[in-house]
């Protein structure tokens, strides 16, 4: 299978690369991404001859499906990585909380967030590619508090590659930097920002296209690339879950196999929902993808007016900080594949020169025959966690925004798979909140709280994080990055 770049091709790099290559260096012509030149079609009988397969199994035919570059043996490593999760035969549990709402968990790894889903064996491959070629890589990665740590526990100790990974000071919660700061592997570089995500992911963007950096990493012998949602590598583990948790429905005897479901999503980036569409379009069958925003509702406007428009707008910190996103990465997937490079490339153009772009009426009749949106404000979040804590289940701000759009997205009765980002423990002070009503408590304070109020025990990972020395101490001013990065190589 080959890669195609979503802004065409501009005469200098290739006109398709293999996979391998694709993850290697993610970015494409005219700062394009690369996307694969078709998708396999699964055919009826996959998902019958699935119904009873254990995650693994269907990842490893799933990803056969794509006839990807990557050695058999190295995607059996990487996959059994999922052994790690919570319960090793069904890393990705699925939780009935109403009617006909269910909740796919996607946090049961390492990190406690989604992210593990992807860059657990993400790290795998790439470093077994590194190897192979005899290549040393940097990764860079910016962080609003997700990413970052599920980054350097894949990374960590792995041979040809080394971490930089920049986060917000002040702009994470107590567990996630701590879930970085403590990290002590020798190739793990975590470098706090006087600045908010923006700031760390623009550092990071210009990083990726300078040349004098790249100039100086080569003197080093170092290759630049990247562990966010730009990278295939990533996107290609989270089609998997998708139609896992369809098959889990089936299992679970609530649906018959063909009946068609909702996906219902909460997005930043756009890489969970991505999935999504793409399992969607390999045969899985489903209804629409409803996706779930927060105040930063530039996803629910695209998909409701047909614009995508930044002129006015700013981050807002929300309690949902991992989808505090306006520029949402992977919506450039979704406009190639509806509509083609050379529209792709236009629009993006706008939106990089002019902040904003429209998309014509017949545009956007396709684009809402997919997907439906709506955003959810904070208050609303904690109405729907302190809601389905009366039933009986705790879930966090990110997963809240996704109940919203369970009520207000969907136009037929038909079963609902609403996506988990996140453990409780992540999120804990907003979740407190919610639940007891008690203000601005510390991580470690809201994390008690919640465990006395919901009769649980705080993880032990969790709790060691607060035991655990501060290793990773560095916290600087932007203009400062390249130099400290330079200096950790
Ligand atoms: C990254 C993240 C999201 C957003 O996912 P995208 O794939 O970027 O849309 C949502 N919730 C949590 C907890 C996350 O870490």
């Amino acid at each position: 299978m080959n890669f195609i770049e979503t802004r065409g091709n501009d005469g200098e790099h290739s006109l398709k690369v293999s996979f391998s290559s694709a993850i290697l260096a993610p970015i494409a012509s005219f700062g394009g991404i690369y996307v694969p030149e078709v998708l396999p079609q699964l055919g009826a009988d996959f998902l019958q001859k699935h119904v009873d397969s254990g995650y693994k199994t269907l990842a490893k035919n799933v990803l056969e499906a794509f006839e990807i570059d990557i050695d058999s043996q190295v995607i059996e490593e990487a996959l059994s990585l999922y052994d790690h999760f919570d319960d090793p035969s069904n890393p990705v549990p699925l939780e009935k909380v109403k009617d006909d709402l269910y909740v796919s968990e996607l946090y049961h790894g390492p990190t406690r967030a989604f992210k593990d889903m992807a860059l657990q064996p993400f790290g795998v491959v790439l470093s077994s590619l590194a190897q192979k070629r005899n290549e040393n890589y940097l990764i860079m990665a910016a962080t609003s508090g997700d990413t970052g740590p599920a980054a350097l526990e894949t990374f960590k100790n792995r041979t040809n590659v080394q971490v930089a990974c920049l986060y917000p000071d002040g702009g994470t919660s107590d567990v996630q930097r701590l879930q970085m700061v403590t990290e002590d592997a020798e190739n793990l570089k975590v470098i706090g920002i006087h600045g908010d995500f923006d700031d760390a992911q623009n550092a990071l963007k210009r990083l990726l296209g300078s040349a004098t950096f790249k100039a100086k990493l080569k003197e080093k012998n170092i290759h630049l690339s990247a562990a966010n949602s730009v990278n295939f590598g990533r996107i290609i583990f989270q089609l998997i879950y998708h139609i896992y948790s369809y098959l889990e429905l089936v299992r679970k005897g609530a649906i018959s196999l063909g009946d068609k479901v909702y996906l219902d999503v909460p997005s930043g980036n756009f890489g969970n929902a991505l999935g999504g569409y793409y399992a969607m379009k390999m045969g899985l069958p489903v209804e629409k993808i409803l996706i779930a925003s927060n105040k930063n509702n530039v996803l629910t406007q695209l998909i409701n007016r047909g614009e995508y428009d930044l002129r006015k707008m700013s981050v807002i910190s929300t309690s949902s900080p991992a989808m505090d996103i306006l520029k949402s990465s992977n919506v450039e997937r979704i406009l190639f594949d509806m509509f083609g490079a050379q529209r792709t490339k236009e629009l993006m153009e706008n939106l990089d020169n002019d902040n904003h772009y429209e998309l014509n009426s017949e545009e956007l009749t396709r684009l809402q025959s997919i997907f439906s949106a709506d955003f959810c404000e904070d208050e609303e979040g904690r109405q729907y966690i302190k809601e389905a804590f009366t039933r009986g289940y705790l879930m966090d701000p990110h997963t809240a925004t996704c109940f919203k759009a369970y009520d207000t997205c969907r136009d037929k009765s038909l079963t609902t798979i609403a996506y988990s980002t996140a453990e409780w423990t992540k999120f804990s002070p907003t979740i407190a909140n919610a639940l007891t009503g008690e203000h601005d408590a510390s991580d470690i304070d809201a994390l008690k709280s919640i465990a006395k109020e919901a009769n649980i025990s705080i993880p032990d990972i969790i709790n060691e994080l607060f035991e655990k020395e501060i290793t990773q101490k560095t916290v600087i001013d932007k203009q400062d990055i390249e130099k400290e990065i330079l200096a950790f190589l």
